[in-house]
């Protein structure tokens, strides 16, 4: 074996997705193979799958094919706690043995024949590479667009996000050091990743559609990504409630002289539909600002509270290490197939 060659992980996360995980697992495997034979990656490299709490045969899956495959094996993590989660939970795993990870999602919808460039370019020098799609042809015109809103809407909230870049990227272990260090429970790491820094680049490639299986983010699971996306990292939303109070303040400034006038000429009519309306309007603006420091007083009741993020189940990783006692791999062995 050559020790010299850096140590690569992928870590996928999978969520339901017992259809495409065999091909998966033959693909990557395929691609690591070439890749150890070129002596770009160690022998030791690996395939971490993290099991998201799926309901279908999944985990069944990775634990039988970490028994023939030596690149693969697995975390099993005790209930369903979300892509970014999971994500990190791998990411956290993987970090203490390798010298870089990769994230892809299992259903290989971004095109993993540029693995290779991202380990080129990490041979280079850099820290962080950002697999960057060219165009978005495959996925639904929904899709295209309530995406291209998402970044269009993060970068006015200054939040800086990398253009058509989703979670499949190449971190350093440093890099995986860093991402250590930030504690919150709003974990958003396309946000995250860019603020650490570090020399890093881009590698384009066409995104695919799903081969098998269908995708685990229905709209509802993407709005609330986006709006966690914009609550974690941007206070713009509290300023525009100010904003709006001082207009609203203006406003009312030139109706007032405006019903003074009126008054002055004698000109009153009863005034209901102002008045009405003017409850109304200012009752609802105030629900929406009540509503959105809420939203923030929400975010810091639940970063105080420092919970974990997942909790690990089964964890075939440390197991293929070589690093467990004999007691452990005794209960290991007994549960791993369940
Ligand atoms: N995923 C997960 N937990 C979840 C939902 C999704 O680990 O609660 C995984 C899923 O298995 C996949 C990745 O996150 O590997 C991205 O999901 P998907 O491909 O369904 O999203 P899309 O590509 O449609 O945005
Ligand atoms: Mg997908």
């Amino acid at each position: 074996m050559n020790q010299s060659q850096p140590l690569l992980t992928i870590v996928v996360p999978c969520y339901n997705e017992e259809e495409v995980l065999k091909e998966t697992i033959s693909q990557l495997t395929f691609i690591l193979d070439g890749l150890r034979k070129e002596e770009l990656i160690s022998d030791a490299s690996k395939i971490l799958f993290v099991d998201d709490g799926s309901r279908d045969r999944t985990w069944s899956l990775i634990a039988m094919e970490s028994t023939n495959n030596d690149y693969v094996t697995g975390l099993k993590l005790a209930r369903n706690v979300g892509h970014q989660k999971a994500l990190l939970a791998g990411l956290e795993k993987a970090k203490s043995k390798s010298d870089c990870v990769i994230s892809i999602d299992a259903d290989l919808q971004d095109d993993i024949s540029v693995i290779r460039e991202f380990i080129l370019k990490y041979h280079e020098g850099y820290e962080i590479v950002y697999g960057v799609r060219n165009s978005r042809d495959t996925d639904t015109f929904f899709k295209r667009a309530t995406a291209l809103g998402f970044y269009r809407f993060m970068n006015r909230l200054d939040i800086n996000l990398v253009y058509n870049h989703a979670d499949y990227r190449l971190m350093s272990k440093r890099v995986l050091e860093e991402l250590g260090h930030y504690h919150e429970a709003n974990i958003f790491l396309r946000g995250i990743v860019p603020l650490i820094g570090f020399k890093s680049t881009k590698v384009m490639y066409d995104r695919k559609e799903r081969f098998a299986g269908e995708t685990k983010y229905p709209l509802k699971k993407m709005l609330s990504f986006a709006w966690n996306g914009v609550t974690s990292f941007s206070v713009t939303p509290i300023r525009f409630i100010t904003f709006l109070g001082f207009f609203l303040f203006f406003l009312s400034g030139i109706a007032g002289a405006y019903a003074l006038i009126q008054k002055s000429f004698g000109d009153t009519s009863n005034g209901w539909t102002s008045l009405i309306l003017s409850i109304w309007f200012l009752g609802g603006i105030q629900l929406v600002g009540i509503g959105i420091i809420g939203e923030y007083i929400g975010k810091v009741f639940m970063e105080v509270k420092k919970r974990p993020k997942y909790a690990i189940d089964i964890d075939l990783y440390t197991e293929s290490l070589g690093q467990l006692q004999p007691l452990e791999k005794e209960l290991l062995a007994e549960k791993k197939f369940i």
